[in-house]
């Protein structure tokens, strides 16, 4: 293994769900949902397959029904017109888009801002790319957005303009923001473009989890503030939203020169991606608000139903306003140490979690934090919260 890759070793969701496998543990680490997304939306799978549609190698920037879809899903959601033909690529999963934007963009040595913790993708792929990853340390604080006050990871703005230097060539933004659950706020990303502007960089927003807000939050894509479209690579995937980790189906919503950028690494990667799926996820973003809104009302009822049980047993959680993630601090059990918690949790209590650490540069400011995915049936939920309540 070379130098550029040799610090990131196996991914901790491999090694996680390895361990559940091994332990027979309930596996609340690597988040992919145990029960797989519509009926009607397979079926369009299967019909794409005995059609004999995209058996054979689909066209590189993808199928047009599947852009025509992402282009029409991002105008009636957020009011962004992308031209289907010039403006959208489709790519193997959210993973293969960030992979191949860094590809394109970074020349060597080019520094990279991106959130700590950050999803663990973004610092190999900063590494293949010759990049230098510059962290900006989310930390917990208070808030108030609405009747009930908690504590959520927040974003220090001066820390960020901070980090900026000459260097610095493009902003790695996540929200909803895996692991913490943090959504932006209008304020924080107005702050974030203005800086962009202000330094002329570029932005690639890795917005997977778009359709998993919470409350009262709202998800507002960055390439809908003054001055960002222009300049900002966005991100999505079939896998979140429609409970198709699998399929490996993901897009990319760009300005044109920047997704020609894109599509030159990525053609060189994977030349395509699978073709029948495409189709399926064309006709899965066409399905109706109600679709959406239920999604996000499943997972909002199995948010609060662990978050009650690891408040209930013990730990501090951080109530996330996205993503099917919670994160908790671990300290109030006693425990200071995440990796080792982790590690000794299957033991315990019959139970896989993640811990933060592995997110961090700073692996002290992420030690105390776990995750645990919410993005499961209820019964197991509740058995999960079972077992973890054995541990006070
Ligand atoms: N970005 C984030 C923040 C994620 O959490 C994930 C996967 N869970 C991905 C990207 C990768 O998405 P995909 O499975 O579509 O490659
Ligand atoms: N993104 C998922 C998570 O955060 C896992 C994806 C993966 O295993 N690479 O758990």
């Amino acid at each position: 293994l070379n130098r550029r890759l040799a610090e990131f070793g196996t991914t901790i969701f491999a090694e996680m769900s390895a361990l559940a496998l091994r332990t027979g543990s309930i596996n609340l680490g690597q988040g992919f949902p145990d029960t797989d997304g519509p009926e009607e939306v397979r079926e369009a799978a299967v019909r794409a397959l005995r059609d004999g549609r995209g058996n054979q190698y689909p066209p590189g920037p993808g199928v047009p029904e599947l852009r025509t879809a992402v282009a029409a899903h991002q105008e009636r959601r957020y009011g962004l017109s992308y031209d289907p033909d010039t403006e959208v690529l489709v790519t193997a999963g959210a993973t293969e888009a960030i992979a191949a934007a860094l590809l394109a963009l970074l020349e060597p040595g080019d520094e990279v801002i991106a959130f700590e913790p950050y999803y663990d993708s973004y610092a190999a792929c900063i590494a293949m790319a010759g990049g230098t990853r510059v962290p900006v340390t989310l930390r917990p604080g208070e808030e108030s957005r609405d009747a009930e006050a908690h504590r959520r990871f927040r974003l220090d703005l001066d820390e960020l303009r901070a980090a900026v230097t000459d260097r610095t060539r493009l902003l790695l933004i996540n929200t909803p923001h895996n692991p913490t659950g943090t959504v932006l706020t209008r304020e924080e990303l107005t702050a974030i473009a203005e800086l962009a502007v202000e330094r002329d960089l570029l932005v690639v927003t890795d917005e997977v989890y778009e359709h998993l807000v919470f409350d009262d939050a709202e998800h507002l894509p960055l390439a809908t503030f003054p001055g960002m479209r222009e300049r900002t690579v966005t991100i999505g995937s079939a896998g979140k939203t429609f409970s198709f980790t699998g399929w490996k189906v993901g897009w990319v919503t760009a300005p044109s020169a920047l997704v020609t950028a894109v599509r030159s690494a990525k053609q060189f990667l994977t030349y395509v991606s699978s073709g029948p799926f495409q189709y399926a996820v064309a006709e899965a973003l066409a399905l109706p608000d109600g679709y959406f809104a239920a999604f996000r009302e499943d997972m909002l009822a199995k948010r609060d139903l662990l978050a009650a049980g690891l408040t209930e047993a013990g730990f501090e959680v951080f109530r996330p306003a996205g993503t099917y993630f919670i994160t908790t601090d671990i300290r109030p059990l006693g425990e200071t140490d995440g990796f080792a918690f982790c590690r000794a949790l299957p033991e315990r209590a019959g139970v896989v979690a993640i811990p933060n650490a592995v997110f961090y540069d700073h692996r002290e400011a992420g030690a105390p934090f776990v995750r645990f995915a919410f993005c499961k049936q209820t019964t197991v939920l509740e058995e999960a919260v079972r077992r973890l309540k054995t541990l006070a």
